[in-house]
């Protein structure tokens, strides 16, 4: 009665839009599982293995991009990330929802890619930062990252933020609080969908 098939929930936006932090609280409040992407960019302080992202030379992250392992993939700032397919349709399929923070590029594969059970599970979402001088603010203050690659990410930022009209959702970021209140929305709201639902 109550079985359903999964959502996948992606999400970009630019580096300081709060996304990634928006989506890691969603899986550990366990309201869905976190698709770990993999990357060729050095692991940050931190950050674990198999945990924030699959660490890969660029040599395996090639092999894998040649076994059609990836559902999408893409270059940002310089390095490749990449979703596995293997993190995300089984657990769609299973009735597991998955949320995704990847990249504009990425989203673009996503939306046309051709495979039935992603198209009906997919939920698009960009989240905005509130104003460019915040956006430096949030870039700066992280703390993790040379002034190069501050101004390198201000000005994908400002590149990727033109891609917002592409999503089928958006969240203009304000306080933690309030962004996390809408994006648990926009999953709770889309769990309801009839169209979701496998007939007894
Ligand atoms: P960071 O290096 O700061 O963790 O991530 C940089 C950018 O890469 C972010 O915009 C993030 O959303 C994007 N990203 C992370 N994983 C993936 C992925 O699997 N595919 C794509 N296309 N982008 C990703």
């Amino acid at each position: 009665m109550n079985a359903r098939t999964g959502i996948l929930l992606l999400v970009s936006g630019p580096s300081g839009s709060g996304k990634t932090t928006l989506c890691r609280r969603l899986a550990n409040e366990q309201e869905a599982v976190y698709s770990t992407s993999c990357t060729t960019r050095p692991a940050r302080e931190g950050e674990r293995n198999g945990h924030d992202y699959h660490f890969l030379t660029r040599e395996s992250f090639q092999e894998k991009v040649d076994a059609g392992d990836f559902l999408e993939h893409a270059e940002v700032h310089g390095n490749f990330y990449g979703t596995l397919k293997s993190e995300v349709l089984d657990q769609i399929s299973s009735g597991i929802d998955v949320v995704m923070d990847i990249d504009v590029q990425g989203a673009d594969q996503v939306r046309d890619c051709t495979d039935a059970a992603i198209q009906s599970a997919l939920v698009d979402l960009f989240v905005m930062p509130p104003t460019e001088k915040e956006l430096r603010n949030r870039l700066t203050g992280r703390g993790t990252d040379t002034e190069d690659v501050i101004a390198l990410r201000m000005k994908n930022a400002l590149g990727e933020i033109e891609y917002w009209p592409k999503y089928n959702y958006r969240l203009l970021s304000g306080t933690h609080e309030q962004d996390y209140y809408q994006f648990k929305s926009l999953l709770v709201a889309e769990r309801l969908k009839v169209s979701r639902l496998i007939a007894p």
